[in-house]
């Protein structure tokens, strides 16, 4: 459905989105000229990206939501729809870590990261894809990774990001006879509080960890967070309505 030119502007969620990728999307997303809800943990936490959004211009508020709560799903995406309108972009980027061998990796490890990235992309989903239908028209992309190829310390982390992988096949599967599409984006390394925590988890400096990951990747640099934004706006776009059910990696060359 195209939109008509004294429309609205079509309203994006973006999870996780204090710091980071999902931060750099927000903006982004915002500048394509998008409505945006910055979603993260903690509303207050999400006041930078809001602030710098509405300082160039555009329209954003400030959501404070466990994607892995039901409950708070819900309540989040109805202020969405009460302050912007319904949803017509959802990015599914929150993460977390919980980086151990398996023989040191704890139930907790385990739970936690599945249920950030895949329950709560799934709870985010369902939860937005019935205002989506009603529009005829969405677009939601998922934060996988270069780890769901495997990556070691990752059990947790590569099994939910290759989970995210089905799961957004299976949703362009069933969604995109409603012109819904669903695509994933996978980054390679990307400098951010994430990759930092990593440095430090393998006690190297993330200067050294940078340098060292930059000479492994074909393009010899990391990847910034306005690499992967700028993906995401593409699949984000109603240009990219022929396009679903793909996964792009953001990786600097190619991945085995
Ligand atoms: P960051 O850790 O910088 O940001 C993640 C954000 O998600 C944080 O603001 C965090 O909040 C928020 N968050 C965590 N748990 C929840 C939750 N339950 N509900 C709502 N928000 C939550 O991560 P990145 O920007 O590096 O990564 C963004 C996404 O990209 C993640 O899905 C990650 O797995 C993926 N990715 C990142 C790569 C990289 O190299 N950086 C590579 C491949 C994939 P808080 O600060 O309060 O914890």
């Amino acid at each position: 459905m195209s939109q008509m030119p004294d429309s609205p502007p079509r309203v994006a969620i973006v999870t996780g989105a204090a710091r980071g990728i999902g931060a750099a999307t927000a903006r982004r997303l915002a500048t394509d000229g998008m409505a945006v809800a910055v979603l993260d943990l903690d509303a207050g936490s999400c006041h930078a990206t809001v602030k710098t959004i509405t300082a160039a211009g555009g329209s954003a508020i400030a959501v404070g939501a466990d994607v892995s709560e039901d409950d708070q799903v819900e309540a989040a995406v109805g202020m969405v729809i009460a302050e912007l309108g319904p949803p017509a972009v959802l990015v599914n980027n929150a993460g977390v870590l919980r980086d151990n061998l398996l023989f040191k990796m704890s139930e907790d490890d385990w739970d936690t990261v599945l249920g950030v990235h895949l329950r709560g992309t799934f709870l985010m989903s369902r939860s937005v894809q019935k205002h989506m239908v009603d529009q005829r028209y969405g677009r939601i992309v998922n934060l996988s990774s270069s780890s769901a190829l495997g990556n070691r310390g990752q059990a947790n982390y590569s099994a939910a990001k290759a989970g995210l992988q089905g799961l957004t096949k299976t949703l362009a599967l069933e969604l995109g006879q409603f012109g819904i599409t669903a695509n994933a984006v996978a980054p390679g390394f990307i400098a951010t509080d994430m990759t930092a925590a990593t440095a430090a988890r393998l006690g190297v400096t993330f200067e050294e960890f940078q340098a060292s990951v930059a000479s492994q990747v074909p393009v010899r640099r990391i990847g910034e967070v306005e690499d992967v934004a700028h993906a995401i706006s593409f699949l984000a776009s109603e240009g990219a309505g022929y396009i679903s059910g793909q996964v792009i990696y953001v990786a600097g060359g190619p991945l085995c």
